[in-house]
C-alpha cells in the first residue's frame, strides 16, 4: 500500500487510484523541474501531479531494562514500540514512555539501559518474555 498526495488539492489515496502513473503522465518533463522529486502520477481529482508521501518514520520495538530504583533490584524489562525516524529517537521515546509508566520524576532517561532495538513491531517478544522467562 502506497499513499500519495496531490500537490494541488487535498486528495490523498493509494497509488493505484492515480489517474495515471509517472510513465503515463503527459508532458512530464515540462511539468517538473530538473532534479525535482518525480511525481507518482496524476491526481484523480484534479489532474495535477501527485507525489508519494514521504513516510520518513518507521516503527521500532525497544526493550529497556528498568533501573534498580524502580524495581527494587529485580530485573525487569519495559517493552514498547515507538514510531520514529531513527532508532535513537525511538529509544528516546521509549525511555520517556517508561519513565512516565514508572512515575519516575527524578532520575535520568539513560538509567533505562537499552537491551534491544529492532525495526518493526514485534508483539511476539512479549510472548517470549512471558513464557520463556527472558527478562
Ligand atoms: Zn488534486
Amino acid at each position: 500500500m502506497t499513499t500519495c498526495k496531490c500537490d494541488n488539492c487535498d486528495w490523498t489515496g493509494d497509488e493505484s487510484d492515480l489517474r495515471c502513473t509517472t510513465a503515463e503522465t503527459p508532458h512530464l518533463k515540462l511539468r517538473i523541474d530538473a532534479g525535482a522529486t518525480v511525481p507518482a502520477g496524476e491526481c484523480p481529482a484534479c489532474g495535477c501531479l501527485a507525489y508519494l508521501i514521504d513516510e520518513g518514520t518507521g516503527t521500532y520495538t525497544v526493550m529497556l531494562l528498568r533501573p534498580d530504583y524502580v524495581t527494587g533490584g529485580d530485573l525487569e524489562t519495559f517493552l514498547t514500540s515507538a514510531k520514529a525516524d531513527t532508532p535513537q529517537k525511538a529509544v528516546d521515546a521509549a525511555r520517556l514512555e517508561a519513565m512516565t509508566a514508572d512515575n519516575v520524576e527524578e532520575g535520568n532517561a539513560i538509567d533505562y539501559a537499552v537491551l534491544l532495538v529492532i525495526a518493526g513491531e514485534h508483539d511476539d517478544l512479549t510472548y517470549l518474555i512471558d513464557n520463556e522467562g527472558v527478562k
